[in-house]
């Protein structure tokens, strides 16, 4: 009965008929009684026959005896005495019946049948006819069919039978020859005169066949029982011991014990898989402290990286929360581990999204706990496609957006004001165009130039003339609201856009601007600003470049007007107040 199979993870049952010893005691036990039963049955089969052949032979010699006995009374013309002769034969113990047959199977000696006829024969009273006769014709022997069957050959017939208490009887026929001695009286050709018929009890000789039986029966029971013994023991010492001792290495071995080995020794084949298990199970210590040294290293690197990683396994449980993640998220390990992994950053949606979205080539960057966080989230899935676990990382990004802003802060300020620079006032002014135009709102710009700038250099030199161009970002910078944008448009020339500004507004500020730099004094120095301004949609142009242009066109009325004014395209110059015209040219 096989419980173990390939791939059988459930230990199996110990039951009597699975364990190898009764097994294999079983098979050889089945193999005894049928090898051992035929070899006994042949030989108990043989000694019957010859029991019950010497007893044939036995009998035979005395049937033959007999039929000699009487044909010497026969010969020396005693015929009479051959029925008493027959009679006496009959009381030797355990011969049960005795009888002269003539050829035909009919008793003998009971008529005088014969008589007659050979005196017939002999025309003569040679002899004398029986007093005592049988009363009644006498009926064949039941051995006559077998009498018959013969046809005249002269041997021993054997017949075995029943008597009426069911004992075995063996009857012998013996025939009595036809002697030239016997042709005085009897034809010659005649085969067989008659046939000695004597019957005996078997019951002896088939007691000892029983007997003989079951001396047999008890010496093969015990012999085998014997036998059996010697190899159970045999077996349970040379191979279920050893077995019982390798499961109890591989036991060790299950248990993560990989340093346990089978000892040796013992038949070829055990000691052939005991040398095969302590192979396998040093290749697989190498392996696992192979794994464990990688373990180590992977734990050092987990444990000591700056990143957050926080990973579960295949049923969702925390089964990793580094010490950098600790910090990251404000949480202790445990913490984390009870909140589960959905909740890392106390929105389960958001991480759900993250971790169905299929391309995480860019981290996502959130705001947790004071910090910018980029996170990874993704979930693990073995070689053949499984999903074995979650995983995120965490990556403080505070100190690098803090950077990213200065740089992205310094790439559009102006070095020597500290406004705008030139690029980010074109990307300005095409956001607000666009802007304006979609909403319908009015967008100002303002485009001013110092007056006589190059001479002012020439007479006070190029730093004195960045001092003032720096004076001119400061007044810029305290004048306009928050939502303006004033920028350096290049060399000394600067513009301010004006988003949701209309004309009034816009000219109002622009004349602002320029007393309060015609106000302004550096070093002792003072210089003066010619404004253009353009106004949408009242300048109805397409695009921000036409408009600033549109503000170039005013500024260069403005110069050409005299300088140190405001113009505007939209209105008529008088309008519009100035500082008196071109004094310091
Ligand atoms: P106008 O009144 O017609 O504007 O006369 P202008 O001399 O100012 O003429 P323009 O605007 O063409 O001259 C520009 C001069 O501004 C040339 C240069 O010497 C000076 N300039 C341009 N950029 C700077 C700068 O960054 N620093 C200093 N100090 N001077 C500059
Ligand atoms: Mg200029
Ligand atoms: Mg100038």
């Amino acid at each position: 009965m096989e419980t173990e199979s390939a791939g059988n993870s459930s230990p199996p049952e110990k039951r009597v008929w699975n364990r190898i010893s009764n097994q294999l005691l079983f098979i050889m036990a089945l193999a005894m009684v049928v090898g051992f039963g035929a070899m006994a049955g042949f030989y108990l089969h043989r000694e019957s026959a010859a029991l019950r052949g010497q007893g044939e032979r036995t009998m035979g010699l005395l049937a033959r005896m007999a039929s000699r006995g009487i044909q010497t009374a026969m010969l020396s013309g005693n015929a009479e005495m051959a029925h008493d002769y027959v009679e006496n034969i009959k009381t030797v113990p355990n011969i049960l019946d005795f009888q002269i047959l003539r050829e035909d199977g009919v008793p003998a000696f009971q008529d005088n049948r014969t008589i007659e006829a050979v005196n017939r024969r002999l025309g003569s009273a040679a002899f004398s006819p029986r007093v005592k006769v049988a009363d009644q014709p006498m009926a064949p022997a039941p051995e006559a069919a077998l009498i018959a069957a013969q046809e005249g050959r002269e041997r021993e017939l054997f017949a075995y039978r029943s008597d009426p208490r069911g004992d075995p009887v063996l009857t012998v026929l013996s025939p009595i020859a036809n002697h030239e001695d016997c042709h005085g009286c009897h034809l010659p050709g005649e085969g067989v005169r008659g046939w000695v018929k004597l019957t005996t009890s078997m019951a002896s000789v088939e007691r000892e066949i029983s007997a003989a039986r079951r001396e047999a029966g008890v010496v093969f029971g015990v012999g085998m029982l014997f036998i059996l013994a010697i190899i159970y023991v045999a077996v349970r010492r040379k191979v279920v011991r050893r077995i019982l001792g390798m499961t109890e290495a591989m036991g060790h071995v299950a248990g993560g014990d990989l340093t346990h080995q089978v000892p040796g020794g013992g038949c070829y084949e055990l000691n052939r898989m005991a040398y095969s298990f302590n192979l396998m199970s040093r290749e697989l210590l190498k392996s696992h402290q192979g794994l464990q040294g990688e373990r180590d290293k992977l734990a050092t690197i987990i444990l000591s990286a700056r990143e957050g990683i926080v990973v579960t396994d295949h049923d969702g449980e925390v089964v990793l929360v580094n010490p950098a993640a600790e910090r990251l998220l404000g949480k202790t390990a445990k913490e984390v581990a009870e909140q589960e992994f959905i909740n890392l950053l106390d929105d389960p949606d958001y991480l759900k999204n993250l971790l169905g979205s299929y391309d995480q080539s860019m981290p996502e960057t959130v705001v947790y706990n004071n910090r910018m966080l980029n996170i990874y989230a993704a979930s693990i899935r073995s070689e053949d496609g499984r999903p074995v676990g979650s995983a995120a990382l965490l990556r403080d990004v505070t100190e690098e957006k803090r950077l990213e802003e200065k740089l992205r802060q310094f790439s559009y300020t102006d070095g020597l004001t500290g406004l705008n620079n030139r690029r980010r006032l074109d990307e300005i002014l095409v956001d607000e165009f666009e802007r304006a135009k979609r909403y319908g709102l009015e967008l100002a710009v303002l485009l001013f130039d110092v007056d006589h700038f190059k001479r002012f250099n020439d007479q006070h030199g190029h730093d004195q003339g960045d001092r003032v161009l720096q004076a001119i970002g400061r007044v810029m910078k305290g004048l306009f609201r928050t939502v303006d944008y004033p920028s350096r448009y290049g060399g000394e020339e600067f513009c301010v856009v004006m988003p949701s500004t209309g004309l009034e507004g816009a000219t109002m500020v622009a004349e602002r601007l320029r007393q309060r730099v015609e106000e302004m004094v550096v070093d002792g120095l003072k210089v003066t600003i010619s404004i253009g301004v353009a106004i949408f949609p009242i300048q109805p142009v397409e695009n921000a470049d036409a408009l600033v242009k549109e503000a170039d066109q005013s500024l260069y009325q403005a110069k050409h007007q005299g300088r140190n004014q405001v113009c505007c395209a939209a209105i008529e110059p008088a309008k519009i107040g100035h500082g008196p015209a071109d004094s310091r040219s």
